[in-house]
């Protein structure tokens, strides 16, 4: 499969969207963020020993869960519930200036069909996203945004990828209004055992093995994850959706280990 999707990977997005859309069509299982019908969810993620080792909730390999149209997974579908239950967006509520960071494809169909929100993505890539509206070339510790213009971001597995994290979330702080919320998703480390970073690896082998992933650099432990956003002046909570709604989380398939970083600008 990997020789057909190095060619595939060279089509625009919407265009893989369609072929995927038509490759696995079924009627088994419904994507709410895509909104297709599909023959299964696939399994993703793993493959290095270090993500099982320290116990890397949103890197450990999970059974029937990417949906195989819009790539969309248990982390995508409880940013969609948090939007969705907690912020309120779809119902009625004064328009909401959300900026998504590095925006997957499904996510950004669900937000496409709630009412009430005004959209903007950035990526230090955009050309990779030629298909999403209102995109900024951004980098993200020097964003190219007012002070307070966001009432939500959207930063989903993005910081492990940062070298200089603090001042993307101090960035992050900045364009947020007072008392807006930014979801701030990465892989964490549930082993105790605090951040693993080296800014000296740069070989991609040495990343997989040390931090899981080519481009990644460093491993979060949860706890220092939340501190650093403390220290970057937002207010830190962990939102669990087993607790807010066991019924729905168990619906939409979520991981239960897997709770919501999520950083408020006071105000
Ligand atoms: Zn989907």
């Amino acid at each position: 499969m990997s020789h057909i999707r190095r060619y595939t990977n060279l089509l625009p997005q919407p265009v893989r969207f369609g072929l995927r859309r038509l490759l696995f069509f079924g009627t088994a299982r419904r994507c709410e963020l895509c909104g297709n019908g599909v023959r299964g969810f696939a399994a993703h993620g793993g493959g290095f020993e270090v993500l099982d080792r320290r116990q890397v909730v949103g890197g450990m390999r999970r059974e029937n869960d990417r949906c195989p149209v819009c790539h969309g997974c248990d982390r995508t579908r409880m940013m969609m519930m948090w939007l969705r239950d907690v912020a309120g967006l779809g119902g009625d509520h004064p328009p909401l200036d959300l900026l998504h960071v590095a925006p997957d494809y499904g996510l950004y169909l669900w937000l496409k069909r709630q009412k009430g929100l005004r959209y903007a993505a950035s990526d230090i890539d955009p050309a990779r996203y030629r298909h999403i509206p209102n995109m900024h070339a951004a980098d993200l510790t020097a964003a190219p945004f007012a002070d307070a213009s966001f009432d939500i971001v959207i930063c989903s597995h993005v910081l492990e990828h940062v070298p200089d994290d603090m001042q993307a979330l101090r960035e992050i702080r900045r364009i947020l209004r007072p008392g807006g919320r930014a979801l701030l998703l990465t892989p964490l480390a549930l082993d105790g055992r605090g951040t693993e970073e080296d800014p000296s690896v740069t070989d991609p082998a040495e990343r997989e093995r040390r931090f899981g992933q080519w481009d990644h650099v460093r491993i979060y432990g949860r706890e220092d994850f939340l501190d650093r956003i403390t220290r970057a002046g937002l207010e830190a909570t962990l939102w669990d959706p087993f607790a807010a709604d066991r019924a729905e989380a168990e619906r939409l398939g979520l991981n239960p280990l897997e709770l919501l970083p999520i950083g408020r600008r006071p105000g």
